[in-house]
């Protein structure tokens, strides 16, 4: 008998070996097999009884590594179609989803997992000096028993756990692992639902089978409520649910309010913070049973379940669900197929819904659910375009800005500024020749870090020293030209110099659990002035929020990406949606020098709403993605000529029927640590004809001679064009 087996290497195929004899091998186990002077780990695909390798090239099975299958085979249907569908090999594909542990051949079971809970002593809660001790002591006050991995995706660190072991404040216990009983869910006392809400959740509710839900709902309007009643249904069913959001850090209130509503329901969480080990647990404890609720990052789609009875996507149209390397899949896209083919039902939840989720919305594929008024207050925001044409700026503000901040500050609330560029300023300049700072290995300049005085490239992370002079004309007068959230940083903290203020971009977070701790120095208060990237954009909950001011609106205006204007729009309406949650209505401000753009005035006067179905339109007029489908391949390498040859090689003399080529077309960032970059786009009206090009392309690259010397890859539905 011989096995086909899948292996992680880039090949569009799968390999046979022999079966030893007296082995058992079952589909879906691993085994490690000799391949080319190595032994590599492998997932059994099929048994079959004949194979077309010659008998003198087989190779047999050195090791069964499992005794039941790590994959069921829905599982790999699953992953089968997921590799065909991003045109990656199954092989990859599969090691991609699998938890390192697996992957490097570990075994697959871990029978205990560790709780804390706090003690006699603890429950008095004593005043600790650590802060982040004493918060911990609090969290597990309010959250009861919590497990390890949940802990720490709330931002506290084994270090913390220990401090208050030693201090007998806590204790740990380890259990071991049983499969989660249903009948026990208990469910904590929840808010009555408003009309829209139980409208909402009877619909979900009544849903047997397959179907996608968009739940459109402004900021606030009670999206996670629905949520949690919709889950009350699958959980007393026996069935588990998995919860997908963009960053589980950032949402420590989501995680807590879902421990809170089921107090005696395993939930298992998935993301960036833990061990290889807790990540095989979690995987196990989903695949057994023992956890009815994942909340996971991207990656938890690939996560197997005993019984799954619904998926939901939180903030839906949120970019960290796509994979931007290797397998660059959609986990948004790729619950819609495992919700299809399990027939349950799923649930995209957003403010400001992806332009593709809307079209099957407003085309019935997706059914509509609407939320329209805030949950908890009624105040509408206000927003206000400051026309900047003719206007004199300090340090990218405008004087109507700055009244504006002032007077908000005077009234002791938060005023939040963005800017999507960090640093002090993207370039130096030389005032006498135009000399500007540029990275000698990409197609970009280099940003001005002030406070380290450097020159940094944010896109291949060279560092250099500011030179005194210019490098061309030997002027001492170089200055930094644009503006970075270093500068206003400095800028405002001179100008409102008795106002406390907190940076929030890159720079500032880069150490572990830095963010955390920063949120939750403004949230206790601390900050009045929050001065950030698109990272405080992100799902969090200020309460003290009146002002919004966004200076840069006008860069996502006129932009070569064609979803530039979505997500600005995204943007300005999820930052607004922080605004105004303490009870007066708030402000938010845009700073444009296109105040009568057909866009922006139908954003601001109508909503998000009216402006994604104006795009939509827009989108259609010019037969865009979602009116028609795109792929992306891109080619890399030192010698621009090579990747130009093996581009222009692929484009067939004849057009292939209903497949447009664009390109070879240089990348917008041309050139990047080094290498010149092009891209071929795809573009096709019927998604069955672009899938089957693209296979047809991949086999005719796997040929190529050009192919091993140059670094390609392909991007199906890509996000961006880079
Ligand atoms: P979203 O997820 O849409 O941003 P949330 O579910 O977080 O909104 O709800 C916003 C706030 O309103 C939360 O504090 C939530 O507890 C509260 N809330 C939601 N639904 C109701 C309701 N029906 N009655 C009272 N409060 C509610
Ligand atoms: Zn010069
Ligand atoms: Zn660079």
């Amino acid at each position: 008998m011989f096995a086909e087996v899948a292996i992680k290497v880039p090949l569009f195929r799968t390999f046979d070996y022999a079966i030893p004899k007296h082995s058992t091998v079952t589909v879906g186990c691993r085994v490690k097999v000799p391949f080319g002077n190595r032994k590599l780990v492998a997932v059994v695909l099929a048994i079959k009884s004949h194979t077309d390798v010659p008998e003198a090239k087989l190779k047999t099975i050195a090791e069964v590594l499992d005794s039941s299958p790590i994959l069921s085979t829905d599982h790999i249907k699953f992953l089968r179609f997921t590799a065909q569908y991003y045109a990656h090999p199954l092989g990859e594909t599969l090691f991609t989803a699998l938890p390192a542990a697996l992957r490097e051949g570990e075994h697959p079971d871990k029978t205990t997992v560790a709780t804390f809970s706090l003690t006699a002593k603890g429950k008095q809660l004593p005043t600790l000096r650590a802060k982040k001790q004493q918060s911990l002591l609090k969290q597990l006050n309010e959250s009861g028993e919590s497990s390890l991995t949940e802990l720490k995706a709330l931002g506290f660190s084994k270090q913390q756990l220990n401090s208050l072991l030693d201090k007998q404040l806590i204790e740990e216990q380890i259990k071991h692992d049983s499969q989660w009983q249903s009948q026990t869910l208990n469910i904590a006392s929840k808010p009555r639902l408003n009309e829209e809400q139980a409208t909402a959740c009877s619909v979900i509710n009544q849903q047997a089978g397959f179907r996608c839900f968009l739940l459109e709902g402004v900021t606030g309007s009670g999206k996670t409520e629905v949520y949690l009643q919709s889950l009350e249904r699958v959980l007393q069913n026996g069935h588990q649910a998995l919860i997908l959001v963009p960053e589980i850090g950032l949402t420590p209130q989501t995680v807590n309010r879902f421990r809170r509503r089921f107090p005696d329901t395993p939930i298992d969480l998935w993301h960036s913070n833990l061990t290889d080990n807790e990540r095989l647990h979690t995987w196990r404890r989903a695949e057994k049973g023992s956890c009815a609720l994942v909340i996971g990052t991207r990656s938890s789609i690939f996560l197997p379940f005993k019984s799954l009875g619904m998926i939901i996507v939180d903030e839906e149209h949120d970019g960290s669900f796509k994979q931007q390397e290797g397998l660059r899949y959609h986990a948004r896209d790729l619950a819609a197929y495992r919700c299809a083919s399990l027939k349950i039902p799923l649930i995209l939840g957003t403010a400001t819904p992806a332009l593709e989720t809307l079209n099957k919305a407003i085309s019935s594929k997706y059914q509509l659910l609407t939320l329209s008024q805030r949950a908890q207050t009624t105040t509408d925001n206000q927003f206000l375009l400051v026309d900047m044409k003719g206007q004199s700026e300090q340090f990218g503000f405008s004087e109507t800005t700055l009244k504006h901040i002032e007077a908000t500050l005077k009234r002791a609330k938060q005023v939040m500024v963005f800017l999507n560029r960090r640093g002090y300023a993207p370039t130096l300049l030389c005032h006498e020749c135009g000399w500007l700072s540029q990275c000698n290995h990409c197609s970009a300049s280099t940003t001005y870090h002030k406070a380290m005085s450097r020159l940094v490239c944010h896109h291949c992370a060279q560092q250099s020293f500011v030179p005194p002079q210019c490098p061309d004309c030997g002027s001492t007068q170089i200055m930094p030209a644009g503006l970075g959230t270093e500068q206003l940083e400095s800028f405002l903290s001179e100008r409102f110099a008795d106002i406390p203020l907190s940076r929030i971009d890159r720079d500032t977070t880069r150490r572990k659990g830095a963010l955390e701790d920063a949120l939750a120095d403004i949230n206790l208060g601390g900050a009045r002035i929050l001065v950030g990237t698109q990272m405080l954009a992100k799902g969090h909950h200020f309460a003290d929020v009146s002002l919004v001011v966004i200076l840069d609106v006008d860069s996502g205006l006129y932009s070569s990406d064609f979803r530039a204007t979505e997500h600005m729009a995204q943007l300005i309406t999820q930052v607004a949606g922080r605004a105004g949650r303490s009870g007066e209505a708030g402000k938010v401000l845009l700073q444009t020098h296109f105040p009568e753009h057909p866009l922006l005035q139908d954003l601001v006067h109508n909503g998000y709403q009216d402006f994604a179905r104006y795009a939509l339109k827009e989108r259609e007029e010019a037969l865009l993605p979602p009116f028609s489908h795109l792929a992306i391949l891109r080619a890399q390498a030192t010698n621009a000529q090579l990747v130009f040859d093996f581009l222009s090689d692929l484009v067939p003399a004849t057009p292939y029927c209903g497949i447009q080529l664009l390109g070879p077309i240089p990348a917008p960032m041309e050139r990047m640590a080094g290498k010149y970059r092009y891209q071929l786009h795809i573009q096709a009206s019927e998604r069955m004809v672009l899938h089957n090009y693209i296979a047809q392309l991949m086999a005719y690259i796997s040929e190529h001679k050009l192919a091993n010397r140059v670094r390609w890859s392909i991007d199906i539905d890509p996000m961006d064009t880079y």
